[in-house]
């Protein structure tokens, strides 16, 4: 897929359209266009890269990032205590529907156990 028809890599050419709810150097959120908890954040890089398949030693700095930001929103949306859930898919079997990384932030609600 090339970044003109990701979709993720088209809010950040136009933040306008859907305008994230954070946004700094490297990462931007937005909330889930289809919730699977009441609160639902994407946590998706500023570059593109397809999914956790081609990360490497050099990728160290946005996933880091991505789990830095993810606390912090936590602490945004009052549910750091509460609890929350952090995932990233990766490939056809965990159902991954966008390849353009992201880290999907699921609380507000008991999530159930993934065991
Ligand atoms: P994944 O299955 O890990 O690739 O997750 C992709 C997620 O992106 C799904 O939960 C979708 O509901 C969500 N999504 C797709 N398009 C949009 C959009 N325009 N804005 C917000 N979330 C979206």
């Amino acid at each position: 897929m090339s970044t003109s028809e990701c979709v993720f890599c088209g809010m950040v050419r136009d933040p306008i359209h859907q305008a994230p709810i954070y946004r700094d150097e490297r990462v931007f959120v937005v909330r889930d266009i289809n919730p699977k908890a009441r609160v639902h954040l994407l946590i998706i890089p500023n570059t593109h890269l397809a999914s956790l398949a081609y990360i490497g030693p050099g990728q160290l700095p946005i996933m880091g990032h991505l789990f830095v930001v993810a606390e912090e929103m936590a602490r945004r949306e009052g549910v750091t205590l509460s609890g929350y859930r952090l995932v990233l898919n990766q490939g056809a079997d965990s159902g991954q529907e966008i390849e353009h990384l992201h880290m999907h932030l699921l609380a507000g609600q008991h999530l159930g156990s993934m065991g």
